[in-house]
């Protein structure tokens, strides 16, 4: 016991707890990114968290949702849906294309005992995004409550909650944002939390619990946590919130419109039978592009070989039954730029190459950069 022992340092270790002031504070600058002025609840956990939690507080036995189905997670909200004893309509539409506001018209009208509507606004796994500011008005004049999941749009295009009549308006930070994937956030307008006050079945005192925050944190003037918050993902979070108001909303999101606009005109230009998976561009979100791979290729054997020449690519095959078919070039935050889709393209050229296919990087290139200015 002579000599006395000291841990060595490390950043993300002995981090003094996050007081209520810096998580309320980082709750207010969420609040600033998605222009509300409804209540914002930062979850700590992943997306699925509120988006589980808000399904499960506000939807019951008496519910009648309409669930648009553009991609894997409408499919996943259907089943929570059910789940909670909701009678589901699901309106699917293949996941190349967006659902128009006429179709949600159409369904709420042909059903008019509709009180909740599920939609996702962009999804990073099928390259879609849907009209939700058209969508919205249709919503509100029908009067049912309005769900949406903004995970893979917030940072690429406008999310507009309030201007949109959005209740419960689910982010999360991994995508766009460049942040961490371990906290994402709500925002709840006063109707939705009528109907989870409403709702027997609301999970109370559970880590799904979003009428928890409110009592608890919210009511109480967000002086004292429910319990020792995520360290270091809300620090991260600030962070990424703070580089965006540095760079500024817009022009982060106008380089990821940049970036998806750069990789379609580049892939047309390229050739090789590698096409955009969703054909019409108004529909292609800007969060990441979706290729369609030609006949004889299969999309995760070239996005490996692809990878082999730099494994930092931001390149994936499409999950489960999209694994063969589909290529997602990501142009999630710092991943939106000029340089990152020539490099993948340059990369998915050569590996068409290498598999007999003709191809033309340079006019990607070109193409690529004509469409970035
Ligand atoms: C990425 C994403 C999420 C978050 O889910 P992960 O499985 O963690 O990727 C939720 N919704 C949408 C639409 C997403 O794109």
């Amino acid at each position: 016991m002579s000599e006395e022992s000291t841990p060595v340092t490390h950043p993300f270790l002995d981090l003094a707890p996050l007081s209520a002031a810096r998580f309320a504070s980082i709750e207010d600058r969420v609040a600033r990114l998605l222009d509300t002025r409804q209540d914002v609840v930062i979850m700590q956990g992943e997306a699925l968290l509120p988006l589980e939690g808000a399904i499960r507080a506000t939807a019951g036995p008496g519910t009648t949702a309409l669930n648009v189905i553009t991609g894997p997670y409408g499919q996943t909200f259907g089943d929570w849906l059910r789940d909670c004893g909701a009678r589901v309509i699901d309106l699917a539409v293949p996941f190349h294309t967006a659902v128009t506001a006429a179709q949600i018209r159409e369904a709420l009208a042909e059903h008019p005992e509709i009180d909740f509507v599920s939609l996702v606004h962009a999804e990073a796994a099928t390259g879609n995004t849907n009209p939700v500011a058209e969508i919205g008005e249709v919503v509100r004049e029908h009067g049912a409550l309005f769900y949406l999941d903004a995970v893979a749009s917030i940072g690429a295009e406008p999310v507009l909650p309030d201007a949109w009549g959005v209740d419960l308006c689910v982010i999360g930070a991994q995508k766009a944002m460049g942040g961490p994937a371990g906290v994402s956030a709500v925002s709840v307008s006063e109707r939705a939390w009528a109907r989870m006050s409403a709702n027997p079945k609301a999970p109370r005192r559970s880590y799904l619990s979003l009428l928890d925050w409110k009592q608890r944190w919210i009511d109480g003037g967000r002086k004292t946590l429910l319990h020792a918050p995520a360290q270091l993902e809300m620090l991260a979070l600030e962070a990424c919130v703070e580089r965006i108001e540095t760079e500024g909303l817009t022009t982060v999101m106008a380089r990821h419109a940049f970036a998806a606009s750069a990789t379609r005109a580049g892939v047309l230009a390229l050739g090789g039978g590698l096409e955009p998976y969703v054909y019409d561009a108004t529909q292609a979100a800007p969060v990441a592009t979706t290729l369609r791979v030609p006949p004889g290729v299969v999309a995760s054997e070239l996005v490996t070989r692809a990878l082999e020449s730099d494994p930092a690519l931001p390149l994936a095959a499409g999950g489960g039954a999209l694994a063969k078919e589909m290529i997602r070039v990501n142009h999630y935050g710092g991943d939106a730029t000029v340089d990152v889709v020539r490099a993948c393209l340059t990369a998915l050229g050569t590996a068409l190459a290498e598999k007999g296919l003709t191809v033309d990087p340079a006019g990607a290139r070109r193409g690529a950069e004509a469409a970035w200015r």
